[in-house]
C-alpha cells in the first residue's frame, strides 16, 4: 500500500477526529452538511475505493489473527447507522465480522455491571466487530432519561451525581485495556441536523417501504433535541482519547457520511497493517514435499497439476469446459 495513499487518508479524516482533551460544543464545532468539496459522483468511486480496501485489509487481518478492531457507531435516530454498516461493509467476507445492536437492556443485562453486555459482544483476534449503538448509550440516553439508572439498582454509593463523570473514566480505561491487548478501539459519531432528521421522519412516514424504520418514540425524543446534544458533546469531550478517539462525520448527506465512516475504518487497519503470516522455511518445504505427492496422485491422462498455466492451456479448458456437472441423466 503507497504511503502517498495512506497520508490521503489521514490528511481526509483529520478534520472529522475529535483532539483528545478538547472541549466540544457539538452544534458549533463541527457542521452535518460538510462534504470537504466532494460531488456525490466523486463519492460512487471513493466509496468502491475504500470498500475493496477494507476487504483486503480484513483479510489479512484475519489471517494475521493478532488484533481484532471495535467499531463504534454512535447517532441520533434516522442518523444512519444502518445504512453506513451496510455500504461500508458490502465487500468484506461476513466470517470476520460481527455486527452487534444495542437496545433497551433486557432483564439479565440489567442485572450486570453496565459493561458486561458489550463485553460479551467484543471482536476476537482477526474480527472486526460493530457495535450499533455501544456502551455510550451508558451516558447518553441513560442520561437523558435517569430512569433508565434506577433500572440499573446500582447501590447508593455509586448513583451520586458523579456517575457520569465516572463511567467517563471507566470506559476510557476499559478501552485502554483493551487496546493494550490487541484491540483497536475507534469510534463513530454520526453527526446529522435537527433538520434533516424531521426530513428523513417525514420520508419515512410517506413511504410504505419505510414505515417499519419510523417509530413514535422516535419523535419523544426528538423533543429532547437539545438534551441530547449536550450528552454528545459532554461525551465527545470526555471520552476521545489518543488510543480510542471519537470521529464526528458529518451525516446530513448519507454518500459522504459512507465515505467518511470507511476512511476511518480502512485508516485503523492501515495503522495495523497486518501481514499474511510467513510459514517458515521447514513449514514450505513440507507443503512442497505434500504438493509433490499430490501431482503423483494424478490419474492417467490428467496434468500433475490442473491449475498450473500450462496445464490448464493444454487440457482444462477443452476438457472440463465441456463436461456435464451431472454424470447420469435421471431416467
Ligand atoms: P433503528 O434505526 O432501526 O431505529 P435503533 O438503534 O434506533 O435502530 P431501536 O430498536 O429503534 O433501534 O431502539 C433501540 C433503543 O434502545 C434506543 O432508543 C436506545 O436509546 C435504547 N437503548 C440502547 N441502549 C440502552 C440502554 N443502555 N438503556 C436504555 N435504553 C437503551
Ligand atoms: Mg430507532
Amino acid at each position: 500500500m503507497s504511503d502517498e495513499r495512506a497520508e490521503r487518508i489521514a490528511d481526509f479524516i483529520e478534520p472529522l477526529r475529535v483532539k483528545p482533551g478538547s472541549r466540544v460544543h457539538l452544534g458549533r464545532d463541527f457542521d452535518p452538511r460538510f462534504k470537504a468539496g466532494l460531488k456525490k459522483r466523486d463519492g460512487v468511486e471513493l466509496l468502491r475505493t475504500g470498500v475493496s480496501l477494507l476487504a483486503e485489509y480484513q483479510d489479512r487481518l484475519a489471517a494475521q489473527d493478532t488484533y481484532g478492531v471495535l467499531l463504534c457507531l454512535q447517532a441520533i435516530d434516522a442518523g444512519g447507522k444502518d445504512g453506513t454498516i451496510r455500504h461500508v461493509m458490502s465487500g468484506v467476507n461476513p466470517q470476520g465480522v460481527k455486527v452487534s445492536s444495542f437496545k433497551v437492556p433486557s432483564a439479565e443485562e440489567l442485572d450486570h455491571d453496565y459493561l458486561w453486555r458489550y463485553a460479551c459482544r467484543l471482536p476476537t483476534r482477526g474480527e472486526i466487530a460493530i457495535f450499533n449503538r455501544s456502551h455510550y448509550e451508558e451516558v447518553l440516553v441513560v442520561r437523558v432519561h435517569p430512569e433508565n439508572l434506577a433500572r440499573q439498582r446500582l447501590p447508593e454509593e455509586s448513583s451520586g451525581p458523579d456517575v457520569w463523570d465516572r463511567r467517563y473514566r471507566e470506559i476510557n480505561r476499559w478501552e485502554r485495556y483493551l487496546t493494550d491487548n490487541g484491540f483497536k478501539v475507534l469510534k463513530i459519531f454520526l453527526n446529522l441536523s435537527e433538520e434533516e432528521q424531521r426530513a428523513r421522519f417525514l420520508k419515512r412516514i410517506d413511504r410504505p417501504e419505510k414505515n417499519w424504520k419510523f417509530s413514535a418514540a422516535d419523535v419523544l425524543e426528538r423533543r429532547r433535541w437539545d438534551d441530547y446534544q449536550d450528552a454528545f458533546s459532554a461525551m465527545l469531550s470526555a471520552t476521545s482519547t489518543k488510543w480510542a478517539p471519537w470521529y464526528v462525520v458529518p451525516a446530513d448527506r448519507k454518500w459522504f457520511a459512507r465515505i467518511c465512516a470507511a476512511a476511518v475504518l480502512v485508516h485503523t487497519l492501515m495503522d495495523i497493517d497486518p501481514q499474511y503470516p510467513d510459514v517458515g522455511d521447514e513449514a514450505r518445504q513440507a507443503l512442497l514435499a505434500t504438493r509433490r505427492d499430490l501431482e503423483r496422485e494424478a490419474p492417467a491422462g490428467a496434468p500433475a497439476d490442473p491449475y498450473s498455466e500450462s496445464a490448464s492451456r493444454r487440457h482444462g479448458k477443452k476438457k472440463h469446459g465441456k463436461k456435464k456437472h451431472r454424470k447420469h441423466k435421471r431416467g
